[in-house]
This record gives C-alpha cells, structure tokens and sequence, in this order.
C-alpha cells in the first residue's frame, strides 16, 4: 500500500467554508464526518497527516474590521473561530477511531495544548493527526500561511489544499465556464497571474522552503486518497 503514496508528511489545509456543505455559514456535522472519512483512508495509507482548519465559515478578520471594528481585534475573532473548527474535526476523526491532538498558537490550555513544535513533530511521529488551530496566533495573516509555515515547521512534503474545485483555474470556473484549468504550475506562475490558490505570503514561504502545494476537491470522494496517491484530479504548483 505505502508505495502508493507519494509524500511521506503531509499538511492538508481546509478552508471554513469547506466544513459549510450546502449551509451559508457555520459548521455542516455531515460534510465535517465526510472530510473525516476522507482523512482516515488517507492514513490507512500509512502518511503522517497534520491539518490546518480556517474559520471563514464562522468569522472572517478582514470583513468586520471593514465595518469599522479594529483590524487586530477582529483578526483575533478570526482565529478563535478557527479553534471551533478545530474542535468540530478532531470530534469527527475521534469517533471513527482516529487519534488526534489540537495545538493552539493561542495558549487555552483547559481547552487544547499549545503549540509547542517539538511536542507536534512527537505527535506525528506516533501516528496523531494534528490539528493546528489559532493560525499564527497574530493578527494580519491567514490560516493559508498557517499552513505555509507549520508545513515548513514540521518537515512536510507537501501542502495539500481541500477546495471546492479539482484544481487551480484562470477564473473561478463556476462564474466564468471558460476559465482554463491547469494540471501543474510554478510558484512564479501563481505569483505573476496572481491566481487565487493561497496568498501571496504562503506561496513564498512554500517557495522557499520547496514543499510542493497540491490543489484538490474535497467534493470527490476519494479526494485526500488520490491526491495523496497521484491517482486523483488535482493542480500541483512546485
Ligand atoms: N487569522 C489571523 N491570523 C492567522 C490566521 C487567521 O488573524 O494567523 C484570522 C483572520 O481574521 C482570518 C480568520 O482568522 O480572516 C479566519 O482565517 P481564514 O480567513 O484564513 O480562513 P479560511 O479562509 O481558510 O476559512
């Protein structure tokens, strides 16, 4: 089975509005449960998962503090709505058997441990799933350069990021039915076209650091299995 799989360390950023399904808002129990069996299968392949959860689907920074409310604050709202989704999934991976641990970058030691990088990389060793929640732990960036920098932090050789499409597009495809798809891109590519995969400060931070970022559809069913396996449908920017 394990030659199958193509990297060894993995971090799988999802975004909020991933754990949504068909909602507007909020937490979608059906569609966290599914992303956790799409999880599970991907370890049964013997990777070392660690994940990254956003918290657009609950509370998005940049959007209140457009209505007024100050920047840093806001971002914190942000980043607390982060450690929700963190919760909602490792609830999801505990009840189908699946080990897991939530590291906030904001210490709430009664509800989670902090991050503590060493203690992380202990705990992927022995098989944990991770689940980093509090993004950096300051305000003005995203759970995409969360994801940027724990990968780069912990040795992983990639980033695979859950979306709902099969891969990085010229438009977003379900606005724009010309949009064209692309199998594989550069980092320079991304930076230049200015694509819309992850902000422009995880793409450096991947840049630099050469961990490949692998754009996949949540959507499908064995999603994590074939990007994980270069079976399935996905963008890979390197
Ligand atoms: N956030 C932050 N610092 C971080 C990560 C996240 O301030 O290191 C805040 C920011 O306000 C952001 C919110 O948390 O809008 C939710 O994260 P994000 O928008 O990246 O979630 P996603 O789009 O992936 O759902």
């Amino acid at each position: 089975q394990a030659d199958n799989l193509l990297y060894k360390r993995v971090l799988l950023k999802i975004s909020g509005e991933a754990l949504m399904g068909p909602g507007q808002f909020g937490i979608h129990q059906e569609t966290v449960d599914r992303i956790a069996d799409q999880i599970k299968e991907g370890l049964a392949l013997g990777v070392e998962l660690s994940l990254v959860i956003g918290g657009g689907n609950i509370f998005r920074g940049l959007s209140m503090a457009e209505n007024g409310m100050e920047r840093a604050s806001a971002d914190y709202m942000g980043m607390l709505a982060t450690v929700m989704n963190a919760l909602a999934m490792q609830n999801a991976l505990e009840s189908i058997g699946v080990h897991t641990r939530v590291m906030s970058a904001i210490e709430m030691t009664s509800v989670c441990e902090p991050y503590i990088r060493r203690r992380a990389l202990r705990h992927m060793e022995k098989g944990r799933v991770v689940i980093f929640a509090a993004g950096t732990g300051n305000p003005f960036f995203t759970t995409d350069t969360t994801a940027a920098l724990r990968a780069a932090e912990m040795g992983c050789d990639a980033v695979m990021k859950g979306t709902q499409v099969d891969g990085v597009y010229s438009a977003d495809p379900k606005k724009d039915p010309s949009a064209q798809r692309f199998d594989e891109l550069s980092y320079m590519d991304v930076l230049k076209r200015d694509l819309r995969v992850m902000d422009q400060a995880a793409i450096s931070l991947t840049r630099e650091n050469h961990i490949p970022i692998v754009v996949f559809s949540l959507g499908s069913e064995d999603g994590v299995v074939g990007a994980l396996t270069g079976r399935g449908k996905y963008t890979i920017i390197k």
